[in-house]
């Protein structure tokens, strides 16, 4: 009997098995949903062919939404939410391949939803116009140049 480990909590088990007696998740195909002791969902998503694909969401156990993303073959590909427990949204940008720095726009906020940073991406790299907020050799907000965006970027 082969011996896999689970994708979600990591736990051995046998691959015969069409999902993991721990938490759930298939262990070859199709949408899985993790939930907290409380019966609150935790993480829902699909797995294709043995990696996450799709939509991909994460919550706190208060109910709140935590992320929301998107996978390909198993990298996140495509617009990123995170938010605070208490609602606030965390950071918004785009994903290329596992990578956070894809094409367009990147947005960071604390937790008292004054915005951090604020910027573009092409190509991973910084484009155009960058805020970062008390960045400045004097504790002072920071805007900084980068060589412009393509002009079909958002
Ligand atoms: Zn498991």
């Amino acid at each position: 009997m082969v011996r896999i480990l689970c994708h979600e909590c990591s736990r051995e088990i046998s691959h015969q098995e069409p999902a993991c007696p721990e938490c759930g998740a298939p262990t070859t195909e199709g949408p899985f949903e993790r939930h907290y002791e409380s019966g609150q969902l935790m993480t829902r998503g699909t797995y294709t062919n043995g990696v996450r694909h799709g939509l991909y969401e994460e919550y706190y156990e208060s109910g709140q939404l935590k992320e929301k993303c998107y996978f390909e073959t198993g990298n996140e590909h495509g617009p990123f939410e995170s938010y605070y427990e208490n609602g606030q949204l965390e950071g918004k940008y785009n994903f290329n391949n596992g990578d956070p720095r894809g094409d367009g726009f990147f947005e960071h906020y604390n937790e008292r939803g004054e915005l951090v940073a604020m910027g573009s991406y092409h190509a991973s790299r910084k484009c155009g116009e960058w805020f970062a907020k008390g960045a400045g050799w004097s504790g002072r907000d920071k805007v900084t140049h980068y060589p412009p965006c393509p002009e079909s970027q958002d």
